[in-house]
């Protein structure tokens, strides 16, 4: 035999792998719709969809045309050419939103150094150096660069790494008070995740999100609104913006804007993006004609109409079943959501068990995420059939009986 296909277990994650993840015992190996197999065969209905990621499920086959169109056409040219999927999608996002400019690159993180980096830029050549403090919020995600952690707001996430960059600050989340106390003329930016995700699924107040807008106005800043979570049909709007009536001047996405395939996307209007001249900014991989060729085939179905109305409808379903069972069980204090980003607050009897509600699930054949200790989270595909949800919220309860019975 010519080829040996190595056989490759969750063993090998630890012998081979940067140990900075913990992934499950379980490998998943194939996907259609919210049904994913791991190596045995077993089936998982999907409510996590790769952290809000998979929002049109796994495989679909719009997804998979623009793949292979554009896998037979060109993959790669770097920024030197500029190529047509990447005009096309920019286009698309530039007549679906607030924005006049887009900036391509291939994660979240990546999304949110341009933006910061653009602030900065902006800042510095519309009033001076002195103008570069960031105010951020505790609680906040976003993303894993260096700069990113500077100015997320949990410390658990630089811990190791300091010095990390200075003339960032952090207020509470929704404490509006505060964030005025924070503000000064050496205010370049506010940023802000209209719902925090990753902290535990906290919505953001309107007169937060409306002060914020009015004091990046009275002090000259900017408002970035980090959507890389809360975006692309997740909270039933193509962005959460458009939910509370604010328009931030830059925000970010990443996660579902592909479908699955890495992509980054940087929004702005023309007068901020005109910070970005050329040199100041670049990604070898950012703007990739397979990425945007299967990213405007994702953004052409989740900006349908038909399809955002369907996540709260969906919604409603999957809520109406979490307080249910969370009532019978004596699980939940609190249920939040907004459209299919789902957070469950665990009562005193189940404080920071989610864990375990995870670990469950993969037995009983549902994935479910968490978090941060305490809050089970769930954002599945937003187009997920009725027979695929129905069959899932049966092995959600299966899984608490599980955890209960063992408490
Ligand atoms: C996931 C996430 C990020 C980071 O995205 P990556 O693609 O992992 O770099 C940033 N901000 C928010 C709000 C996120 O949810």
């Amino acid at each position: 035999m010519s080829q040996s296909v190595e056989s490759v277990t969750r063993a090998t994650f630890d012998e081979v792998m940067v140990p900075n993840y913990s992934p499950a015992a379980i490998i998943p190996v194939k996907g259609v719709g919210s049904k994913v197999w791991d190596q045995s065969g077993k089936e998982y209905i999907d409510f996590v969809a790769g952290i809000a990621v998979n929002s049109l499920g796994h495989s679909h086959p719009a997804l998979l045309k623009a793949l292979h169109e554009q896998g037979d056409q060109l993959w790669h040219v770097a920024n030197v050419l500029t190529n047509e999927p990447a005009l096309r999608l920019a286009k698309k996002l530039v007549d679906l939103t607030f924005a006049d400019k887009v900036f391509f690159c291939n994660s979240g993180a990546e999304a949110n150094e341009a933006a910061l980096k653009l602030v900065r830029r902006y800042a510095f050549d519309h009033v001076g150096e002195e103008k570069h403090e960031i105010i951020s919020t505790y609680g906040s995600f976003h993303g894993r660069t260096l700069f990113s952690v500077s100015v997320g707001g949990q410390a658990k996430y630089k811990e190791g790494f300091e010095p990390t960059p200075k003339g960032i600050s952090h207020v509470p989340f929704n404490d509006l008070e505060a964030l005025k106390a924070a503000m000064s003329d050496k205010t370049c930016a506010v940023i802000v995740e209209p719902i925090q995700g990753e902290g535990g699924v906290y919505p953001a107040t309107q007169e937060f999100l409306q002060g914020a807008r009015d004091l990046c106005d009275q002090y000259g800043a900017l408002l970035v609104f980090d959507e890389i979570q809360t975006g692309v049909g997740r909270t039933g709007k193509l962005f959460a913006y458009e939910k509370y009536g604010v328009t931030p001047d830059v925000l970010t996405s990443a996660k579902a804007l592909g479908g699955g395939f890495p992509i980054g996307a940087m929004l702005a209007t023309d007068k901020v993006a005109a910070s970005f001249v050329v040199g100041t900014h670049g990604s070898t991989f950012g703007g990739n004609p397979l990425a945007c060729a299967v990213s405007e085939a994702a953004v052409n179905i989740l900006s349908k109409p038909e399809v955002l109305a369907g996540v709260e409808a969906r919604a409603e379903t999957l809520v109406a079943a979490l307080t249910d069972i969370g009532a019978r069980y004596g699980l939940f204090s609190e249920i939040r959501h907004v459209g299919l980003l789902i957070g469950c607050e665990l009562t005193e009897a189940f404080k920071n068990r989610a864990k375990e509600f995870v670990i469950a699930g993969y037995e009983e054949g549902v994935m479910l995420h968490v978090a941060g200790p305490n809050v089970l989270r769930l954002l599945p595909s937003l187009v997920m059939a009725e027979d695929e949800m129905a069959e899932g919220i049966r092995r959600i309860e299966k899984a608490v009986q599980r955890v209960v019975g063992a408490a």
